[in-house]
């Protein structure tokens, strides 16, 4: 057993099957209860809420009870006091399989993982803001305000596909069938991005603005719904010999309410920032 990837909020653990994951919450580091009973809570919120709305989209997951002795050697790294006798985790499919481990492109927002001769190809990216009611690009000028250098940008990408070809770089490794897949889907205006795009414009018009926030109460459960469609991650497979790409969403937690003071001091750090509409048009 083995921890494979490491958040914030949650540690996601090899336990030995390869077609599954176990995802641990580890938000309060003092008490496992505090992180069951949220868990719990959790994947209520994933099921009824926003599996709905992405409709097949959203990766394979459910809860489990997994006894506290069995996981205790790698979760008393990450939460000091185990005070219950089983750990809620989600189990979750292992969306990069056995053939497509290498990680050829490593960036903030985007990685892509091949198989040896690029029979499979998959990408795994964060979208983040596709929709903003500013003049400027959320997500071009969240970037410069952290000191990253993106080359590309969702948003642009929903708008314009062909800045698809920002993405693959100068690299020529990439299959021209595979480059093919990607532009169709664009252009397909079911696509994730679009998708997510749609939902975000309907949740953002309906609920109270992050800038109006005066206190906890004022965060609505469309506003956390929203916050969660903003940090999801998606991953896009294409196999040689398929016709279509196999699109899942992951990390589609509801958001802590207490929260809301980080979203607002982003914003206001965003308004008094420099004010990018897209990386191209710096
Ligand atoms: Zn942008």
């Amino acid at each position: 057993m083995r921890v494979i990837g490491r958040g914030s909020a949650n540690v996601l653990i090899d336990y030995g099957d390869p077609k599954w994951l176990w995802r641990c919450c580890i938000r309060w580091p003092d008490l496992l209860s505090l992180n069951n009973a949220y868990t719990i809570k959790n994947i209520h919120y994933i099921k009824e809420r926003v599996e709905p709305l992405l409709d097949g989209l959203i990766c394979p997951m459910e809860l489990l009870d997994v006894d506290v002795d069995f996981i205790r050697p790698v979760l008393s790294t990450f939460i000091s006091n185990l005070d219950e006798k089983v750990v809620k985790v989600i189990k979750i499919k292992n969306l990069i399989d056995k053939n497509t481990t290498n990680l050829i492109q490593d960036e903030h927002f985007l990685k892509y993982y091949c198989s040896g001769s690029f029979q499979s190809i998959l990408l795994e990216l964060k979208p983040k803001w596709l929709y903003y009611d500013t003049d400027y690009c959320r997500n071009c000028t969240h970037n410069a305000l952290k000191g990253r250098e993106a080359k590309y940008c969702y948003s642009l990408l929903l708008m314009n596909p062909s800045h698809l070809k920002t993405f693959f770089g100068d690299c020529n490794m990439y299959p021209d069938k595979f480059k093919a897949a990607m532009l169709e889907y664009l252009l397909n205006d079911s696509n994730v991005f679009k998708v997510l795009y749609d939902l975000q414009k309907k949740l953002a018009e309906s609920t109270t603005s992050i800038k109006n926030l005066r206190s906890a109460n004022d965060v609505e459960d469309d506003l956390l719904l929203l916050m969660t469609l903003r940090d999801v991650s998606c991953f896009i497979e294409w196999k040689s010999g398929e016709n279509n790409l196999r699109v899942h969403i992951i990390d589609v937690d509801l958001k802590p309410k207490k929260k809301w003071t980080h979203w607002v001091k982003t914003e206001n750090q965003l308004e008094s920032s420099r004010k990018i509409s897209h990386i191209s048009n710096k």
